[in-house]
């Protein structure tokens, strides 16, 4: 369980901060953690020893180099990309974080679209940052994209995630343009998912075109290193400088940079558990959109949003009687009784499919 604020500690908090509940990610001991998006296949061997190498050489009694010129310069090959155009975070958390802090702030506004990651809320808060909120389609989730344009127009911040987290769908990137050029402000795009994506799903390829669009990317979800953190945004030197000027200079530990190198220059290990982790999504998919009153929605992403009924009830009964933990949604507006199931691996899929054919 989460710690509690006491009444008299929230008294003297910081009105935007006193609003707040630590982050519980409802983690329980269970044998099938499929709550919290990870790749749970875990790295291919090659791929742990290079990492643990690069780890080992490390000078821990140093300080680490602030912008992990190493990272930069091992993502600037990938990407294709000037290192100078690239921010690395302490998980793309950090971020958005810092993007708050950089471009929010009180009297600007984000626009949102949720339901989204709830943690672009959360620092829009911290950061008295008012939100203007362009809900998504109540059956599809598909984003209204004259609405997203017109609100984008005073925006000084707009998010956009693809795939989204929870519902699984791709921004068009004729909304991304169409966004880009009615907004004076930030556009982000939010790929956390994207390596889940079908090839040129991805707005970098906007990115010559919008100097105010950024592309946000993780090292968590594809690349196995969610316990690593390191995120990372792709946009203009001027973005890239100004994120810069507001993190703390030595939020990247030496150990993740030293991970971060060698996860990225051995990426192509993790391609084949990528493509296996998309084909289990569709088999998934398949056996569970079979079962009676179980609605699942398409997705681009390495997770399934699924409607049941009484959710929060299955969600209780699959953690209890089968030791497998998903993420209940059903108190999310506009999520009415959903979960959100990671696509693990296929022993983990078939313990999933069992548990929700026997609670169906
Ligand atoms: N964006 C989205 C949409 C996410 O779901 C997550 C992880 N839950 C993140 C960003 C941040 O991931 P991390 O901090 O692990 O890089």
């Amino acid at each position: 369980m989460p710690q509690t604020i006491s009444a008299e500690v929230r008294a003297l908090m910081r009105p935007s901060a006193a609003a707040l509940e630590p982050y519980d990610p409802a983690f329980s001991r269970v044998e099938v953690n499929l709550s919290a998006n990870e790749n749970t296949y875990g790295m291919p061997a090659p791929a742990r020893e290079a990492t643990l190498a690069e780890i080992a050489a490390v000078a821990e009694n140093r300080y680490p180099v602030p912008l992990a010129d190493a990272v930069r310069a091992e993502l600037a090959q990938v990407h294709g990309i000037a290192p100078e155009r690239i921010a690395i975070g302490n998980g793309g958390d950090e971020l958005l974080f810092n993007l708050f802090i950089a471009f929010g702030g009180a009297g600007r506004v984000l626009v949102n679209c949720p339901p989204t990651f709830s943690v672009y809320e959360l620092y829009a808060g911290l950061a008295e940052t008012p939100i203007t909120n362009v809900p998504r389609d109540p059956e599809t989730f598909e984003p209204d994209a004259d609405a997203l344009v017109e609100a984008a127009r005073s925006a000084n911040l707009v998010i956009l995630t693809s795939p989204n987290n929870p519902t699984g769908d791709l921004v068009p990137l004729e909304t991304v343009r169409r966004v880009c050029e009615a907004c004076s402000g930030i556009v982000l795009l939010d790929e956390a998912y994207g390596e889940f994506s079908a090839p040129g799903a991805s707005a970098e390829s906007l990115l010559d075109t919008y100097a105010n669009l950024a592309v946000l990317h993780t090292l968590s979800k594809a690349f196995c290193l969610a316990g690593g953190r390191i995120g990372y945004i792709l946009a203009s030197t001027d973005v890239v400088a100004a994120l810069a000027a507001v993190r703390q200079p030595y939020s990247v530990s030496v150990f993740d940079q030293a991970a971060a190198v060698a996860v990225v220059r051995e990426r192509a290990l993790f391609m084949p558990t990528i493509a296996q982790i998309v084909q289990e999504r569709a088999r998934l998919s398949s056996r569970l959109a079979a079962l009676e009153g179980v609605r699942v929605w398409p997705s681009e992403s390495n997770f399934l949003l699924v409607r049941v009924p009484d959710a929060h009830r299955v969600w209780e009964r699959l953690r209890d009687e089968h030791s497998i933990l998903v993420r209940d949604f059903s108190r999310t507006p506009g999520l009415a009784d959903c979960l959100r199931i990671t696509v693990g691996t296929p022993e983990e899929n078939d313990r999933v499919i069992a548990a929700l054919s026997a609670l169906m």
